[in-house]
């Protein structure tokens, strides 16, 4: 069974439609999919509705951005209830900031000699509800700016850069807490890729785990085999499952193809039974999969 539990869409910074990205798990041999869009929830209806046809299952999750002692740090929610207030509240609130930012980054680069308004932004973004830097970076793109996405990364938007803008985020705890209050389960998305790496120690991650994190995300591409050998010690001692995923993004993101990575059988049944429990105790209904 190939299980990838990481992948995005053009609700947020993907490119493929929700139910074109299931299509493509299919073809690249996958049984199982998790749909996690930045921030949002919108892209659930449409893959779940083409999971039968494409004969794959597919998780309805989400990637939440957060805060940890001043890095982002991204936390993977599955099947969480989406209409549970406190959480889609919080989501709505980053969402929004999001949108705001896009003003700011759109000041620095114009004022930096690249015009470029929000419209521009909002031109090439689709019908995208989470907006973000890799949008802008599009925009950038579009204008001849820059050769591709990478590079507006590089030289502009990347943390430090100087069209760099950082954006509303939960704290971590704050998010683990309200995924297992909506009955999901939170999974720490890349703990060692860029960014997050500095904040995440293992007393750090041993801390989460006691307020409810129920595993970590070791098998990734922005991790080397070094850093994946010593996450899944992490995970072991601390009983934590242990997923392994793409982090997909169709053709905004390169080295990081639908199943390139995938979870073993055993961890993802692991993960849906923490599912049903949380869901369970928090007396929420839990959304349906997408099925075969
Ligand atoms: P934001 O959420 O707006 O702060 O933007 C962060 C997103 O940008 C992440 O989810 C990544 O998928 C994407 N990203 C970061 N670096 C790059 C890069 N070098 N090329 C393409 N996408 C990137
Ligand atoms: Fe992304
Ligand atoms: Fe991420
Ligand atoms: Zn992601």
């Amino acid at each position: 069974m190939r299980i990838d539990l990481h992948a995005h869409s053009s609700v947020s910074d993907g490119t493929d439609g929700p139910a074109e990205l299931v299509h493509h798990a299919r073809a690249a041999g996958l049984d199982v999919v998790a749909l996690t869009d930045h921030d949002a929830f919108d892209g659930w209806p449409a893959a779940t509705r083409a999971a039968a046809e494409a004969g794959v299952v597919v998780v309805p999750g989400v990637e939440i951005s957060t805060r940890l002692s001043g890095a982002g740090v991204h936390v993977l929610a599955y099947l969480p209830d989406p209409g549970y207030p406190p959480l889609a509240d919080e989501l709505a609130r980053v969402r929004g900031n999001r949108m705001a930012r896009l003003t700011e980054m759109a000041v620095l680069l114009t004022k930096a000699g690249l015009p470029i308004d929000v419209d521009d932004v909002l031109a090439v973004a689709g019908q995208a509800s989470s907006l973000g830097r890799p949008h802008v970076a599009d925009a950038m793109v579009a204008k001849g700016y820059v050769a591709d996405r990478s590079e507006a990364f590089a030289t502009w938007l990347a943390e430090g850069g100087p069209a760099y803008v950082p954006k509303y985020a939960p704290l971590t705890v704050d998010a683990v807490r309200l995924i297992g209050d909506a009955g999901g389960v939170a999974v720490l998305a890349h703990p060692w890729g860029r960014g997050s790496r500095r904040v995440l120690d293992a007393d750090t991650i041993r801390l989460l785990a006691g307020r409810g994190l129920a595993g970590i995300e070791v098998d990734h591409e922005d991790h080397d085999r070094y850093a994946r050998g010593a996450l899944r010690e992490i995970a072991a001692a601390l009983d934590l499952v242990v997923t392994g995923s793409s982090d997909y993004h169709g053709t905004g993101k390169t080295g990081h193809a639908l199943g390139v990575n995938t979870t073993a059988r055993g961890e993802y049944e692991r993960l849906l039974d923490l599912a049903r429990r949380a869901a369970t105790t928090a007396g929420r209904e839990p959304p349906r999969l997408g099925v075969v």
